[in-house]
Parts: structure tokens; sequence; C-alpha cells
């Protein structure tokens, strides 16, 4: 898991490219760019299904065509953000069970 250096809040995955990951805290809004292998702890990310994988990469290239964000899309993706947090989480607890 990735915490914000600025303010300590928790940073999710925002956006994925080939080889970086965006992550952005939920709390300030920073954001940092990490390569895939320095961010080898979150792994359970590419452990996904495939089905699962292609429909965030939609979603992913989708975000990126589109203009600056309003508050109300911003209010969805948290949302959205939240229920993936989630699964990630639930996915790592199951991971250490085994
Ligand atoms: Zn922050």
């Amino acid at each position: 898991m990735r915490f914000c250096p600025q303010c300590g809040g928790f940073m999710v995955p925002a956006r994925r490219e080939q080889d970086k990951i965006l992550f952005r805290c939920m709390r300030c809004g920073y954001s940092e760019e990490v390569s895939v292998s320095e961010s080898a702890d979150y792994t359970i990310v590419g452990a996904t299904p495939k089905e699962e994988r292609t429909i965030t990469t939609l979603k992913v290239s989708e975000a990126k065509k589109r203009p600056p964000k309003t508050l109300e899309e911003w209010e969805q993706e948290r949302e959205e953000y939240r229920e993936i947090l989630h699964e990630l989480l639930q996915e790592e607890l199951e991971g250490v069970e085994e």
C-alpha cells in the first residue's frame, strides 16, 4: 500500500500506463508516478482476472480522452476508487490466508 508523502492519506492507482502506474492521494489529490516494477506490492492489480482487466483498461483509456473533470465526476471516481480499493483489500486478505 502507498501513502501520500504530503498528507499521509491513502493513495490509490488512478491510471495505469504500460510500465507506470499513477497513484493519486484520496485526501489531497497529490499524484505520483511509479514504475510497475517499483510498485511490486501492487501485484494484486496484475492478478485480476483477464475480463476485469480489459474493462479496467477500457475505463482508463476513456478517462484519458476526457476533458478536465467536474466536481461531480470527481465524486463519482472517488466512489469507484473506494470499490476498487475494497476489492484489492479483500484479495490481499484472501492471499494472506493462503
Ligand atoms: Zn495527500
